[in-house]
């Protein structure tokens, strides 16, 4: 029987005020998922409305940090306990293959959580220098109420990396799923429910990006807006926080560079810059989509590469053995494939792939593409495809790649392979991005923080650094002196 869901509001599991419910689809099968409460305008202030009592009121506001921290390391342990079913879960929500949602998301979930409970009683203002007289010093506040809109390559995660922070540091949350992907995210506030967390504390209003998603972004009594997704809708909300002048935290597309020098361990290289391309099918904001290859050692190097990525077995997510699964809906894939189109019109040389995989099944299957010849002019080479879909671009040497690498619009991430420790320095400092992987690619840490440069947006999640978008800081100044403020001496 397909599943049902509500909006999960102030505590309690309600059904939209318009009495709207919309599908959500496995995109393995194309079939129905879930059948989800649609929220609308006023979901969304009534959401906002709970948080903001529970921010002001109650048992939250009123917590101790250590209090706080311990809660959410207990929700974490919970959160372990059900990782398996969550992983299913996500996989029959958007497609990403068990192994990934199983030993790569869900941990990486959850220890972002552990990390931010453990922070929430360090959370410290200062005292300042100040003269004998008085007392100068700041308090780290919540910022209030927070609205998460989030997208649906990893529903979970990118959740958690708000989530997580905003409630260690106190403030209470609306978060706004991606349409295509509102199950998980309504499965674990349960487990959150169940662990303890008051409520209001967490709301979540599943619905549509321009009703809901921009309910919440324009909301005037919303405190701060987290965002991850396309530069094009930052660049909506953008707008729509202005109205109120709401701090946002911009977390966007990437066209990362992933640079192959002559010095490099090949071996190595061809397996990284694979899962830098290939893994979440290649839907991953900091996917290593442009791959520059030394002249040198090109041949080599892109024999070993095509035949490897040739072999990634694309089909069923829920199958342990599968290594790409489908594309989150029919609209990205045909997004794709106007991709492919435009790379061949425009004269690159399509390697392998570049068509829809209907042997893997009746979903989203597209199959690993690569184009060579590819110039950093052409549309592959510069707009985001969030696709299984790699531009391999050629180069002579370190400023001829460094050039190449930074021309563009986008500055998430970025990666190099070489066993020169001077050039891998140097070219870190050069690339103009928010992270740089040297011999590596896609790796994240819940200590390390993420986040992009340019239209890749701004602020950065992740880290100690991710606390400082979720707090105020307030100056305090007390006078100790006898004689007072007496400016006009009279
Ligand atoms: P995609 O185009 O790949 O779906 P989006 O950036 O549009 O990526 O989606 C990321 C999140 O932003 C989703 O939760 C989506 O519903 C939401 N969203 C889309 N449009 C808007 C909007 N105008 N205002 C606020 N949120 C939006």
């Amino acid at each position: 029987m397909t599943k049902k869901y509500q909006l999960f509001i102030d505590g309690k599991w309600v059904d939209s005020v318009s009495g709207k419910v919309f599908e959500s689809l496995n995109p393995a099968t194309g079939e129905v998922n879930a059948i989800v409460a649609e929220a609308g305008v006023e979901d969304v202030d009534l959401a906002v409305k709970a948080a903001r009592k529970a921010f002001e009121s109650g048992p939250w506001a009123e917590m101790a940090p250590g209090d706080r921290g311990r809660l959410l390391y207990k929700v974490a342990q919970a959160l372990w306990e059900k990782a398996d079913m969550l992983a299913e879960i996500e996989t029959m929500d958007n497609g990403l293959p068990i192994n990934e949602t199983k030993f790569i998301a869900m941990p990486a979930m959850i220890d972002v959580l552990e990390f931010y409970a453990g922070l929430a009683n360090k959370i410290e203002g200062k005292v300042l220098a100040s003269p004998s007289n008085r007392l100068n010093y700041t308090l780290k506040e919540p910022v209030g109420v927070v609205g998460a809109i989030v997208p649906w390559n990893f529903p979970l995660m990118l959740t958690m990396w708000k989530l997580a922070p905003a409630l260690a540091a106190g403030n209470t949350i609306v978060i706004k799923p991606a349409e295509q992907t509102p199950v998980s995210v309504l499965e674990m506030v349960k487990i959150f429910q169940e662990v303890g967390i008051p409520d209001g504390v967490i709301n979540v209003v599943p619905g549509f990006g321009n009703v809901a998603g921009a309910a919440l972004s324009s909301h005037p009594d919303v405190d701060k807006i987290a965002f991850t997704g396309s530069t094009t809708t930052g660049r909506l909300i953008m707008q729509a926080a202005s109205k109120n002048i709401k701090p946002i935290s911009l977390e966007l597309g990437g066209k990362s560079p992933n640079i192959i020098f002559d010095d490099a361990n090949i071996e190595n290289a061809v397996k990284g810059s694979l899962f830098g391309i290939f893994f979440a099918q290649g839907q991953v904001c900091a996917a290593g989509s442009r791959l520059f290859v030394q002249e040198s050692i090109y041949d080599k190097f892109m024999e070993a590469f095509v035949k490897k990525a040739q072999s990634i077995r694309v089909g069923n997510p829920l199958d342990q053995s599968t290594q790409m699964g489908p594309q989150v809906s029919l609209q990205q894939l045909e997004r794709i494939q106007q991709y492919v189109t435009a790379g061949l019109e425009e004269g690159a040389n399509l390697v392998i792939g570049g068509e829809r995989n209907h042997k893997a099944g009746n979903g989203y299957f597209f199959t690993p593409t690569i184009f060579e010849n590819v110039t950093n002019e052409m549309k592959i080479a510069r707009e985001e495809i969030f696709g299984p879909v790699l531009s391999v671009i050629r180069f002579v040497d370190e400023e001829d790649a460094l050039a190449k690498a930074n021309d563009t619009l986008y500055g998430l991430a970025s990666g190099l392979w070489t066993s020169d420790l001077k050039r891998a320095h140097r070219m870190a400092r050069g690339l103009k991005a928010g992270t740089v992987y040297v011999n590596t690619f896609s790796m994240l840490d819940s200590a390390a923080p993420f986040g992009g440069t340019k239209q890749s947006g701004f602020g950065r999640e992740l880290g100690v650094q991710a606390l400082d978008m979720y707090t105020e800081t307030k100056h305090v100044w007390v006078d100790l002196s006898d004689e007072g403020l007496n400016w006009y001496g009279i």
